[in-house]
């Protein structure tokens, strides 16, 4: 068996690659994480997902209690076998989506109830219940329950969030059952106070977990916000425990997250995006709906060997999604996820390199070179 742990491979600065070593394999980092938010990145099947290189996926812990229920999930094998993903598989604690698609929701110092956005059944979930939930779903990597802050917020609220958190991430290391290979991340809040993201890393440093999740960011407060929190929060953790932005982003986003040392992502974008004709290319961002795709025979990235680029051309995919055909955004979403595959490699070359700097300034530059993207930033 495994024991869960991270090893550096190489510094560029902030940023580092390293190795995730888990009971379902090992993972390079720095990572991107693609969304299966019901247990199916959507529009992609298992194999597909893995064709782009992506090594872990993300589960969603409030979807997967209301459907199919983390009962029937641990009665069926486990989300690795339900879903067919045998390799790492880290879920969310379900939190951010109660607060987000709950309905009637009530939190109190024990935890928050709610409504299902499907049905209007009433839930609850507490630190313990989402453990439980996680244990269930075989998830590699548990994510404490904790309450995403609102933006904006007073630095009081901020505090009294965070403090609540903190209690919650004490519940949730009590109530995890240890097991080789497996892990358990604490989530960093205090909104973008970096008096209170410092005490938030020394109460979670002082329970003590195997990983650090850097939480309630990317909620509005803008990317210089974000990377300001990220380098008052980031010297606070470990030097040997992986850390996790999460919900983050884009690709810019990302390039940035990695030179301030986060090892790990995840975001819904490259998916959404796909499925709704955006396109994310080492030349700049494209919609495939716009007319001036209609007779292209160029493929979306050059750069790309996905088989939306390698296969087609611009004019086919536009010609998909004018028509709403469903293999549009299965194409997309391939060639997207590949895009965020190849930047998360592309980065983890350039730190063995010691040349991270000059990759982030070639890449940003390689997005103003289309004629769609050339004034588009992501
Ligand atoms: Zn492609």
């Amino acid at each position: 068996m495994t024991v869960f742990g991270w090893d550096s491979v190489a510094a560029d600065g902030a940023a580092r690659a390293g190795l995730l070593h888990t009971a379902h394999g090992d993972v390079e980092t720095p990572v991107f994480m693609p969304v299966g938010t019901a247990a199916t990145v959507k529009a992609m099947t298992a194999d597909a997902v893995r064709s782009t290189g992506a090594r872990i996926v993300l589960g969603n812990t409030y979807h997967l209690m209301l459907r199919p229920g983390a009962e029937r999930v641990a009665a069926l094998g486990g989300l690795h076998r339900f879903m067919d993903w045998p390799g790492p598989i880290l879920t969310d604690s379900g939190g951010f989506q109660v607060m987000s698609l709950g309905k009637l929701r009530t939190l109190d110092a024990e935890g928050v109830t709610f409504r299902s956005h499907l049905d209007g059944t009433q839930y609850r979930l507490t630190p313990g219940r989402s453990i439980e939930i996680q244990h269930l779903l075989d998830s590699t990597i548990t994510m404490v329950l904790d309450e995403c802050t609102p933006f904006p917020a007073t630095h009081a609220e901020a505090e009294s969030s965070m403090e609540l958190s903190m209690r919650w991430a004490a519940r949730c290391r009590a109530a995890f059952q240890a097991r080789e290979g497996y892990a358990l991340f604490g989530i960093v809040q205090g909104s973008i106070f970096p008096d209170l993201r410092e005490k938030s890393c020394m109460a979670l440093t002082n329970i003590g977990f195997e990983g650090y999740a850097i939480g309630g960011l990317a909620v509005g407060e803008g990317q210089a916000a974000m990377f300001e929190t990220l380098e008052c929060t980031v010297p606070h953790l470990p030097e040997n425990r992986p850390r996790y932005l999460m919900g983050v982003g884009t690709p810019d986003d990302l390039l940035g997250g990695v030179a301030r040392g986060v090892d790990m992502f995840d975001c819904v974008m490259p998916t959404r995006a796909g499925r709704t004709g955006r396109a994310f290319t080492s030349r700049g961002i494209l919609n495939m709906r716009n007319a001036c795709h209609a007779q292209d025979p160029a493929p979306v990235d050059p750069a790309c060997t996905c088989p939306a680029c390698t296969k087609h051309s611009r004019a086919y995919l536009h010609h998909l999604f004018r028509c709403d055909e469903m293999l549009g955004p299965v194409l997309l979403t391939w060639h997207n996820l590949m895009y965020y595959q190849s930047l998360m490699r592309g980065m983890r070359e350039a730190i063995l390199d010691r040349r991270l700097q000059s990759f982030a300034e070639e890449t940003r530059n390689g997005w103003k070179t289309d004629k769609e993207g050339k004034d588009v930033l992501f």
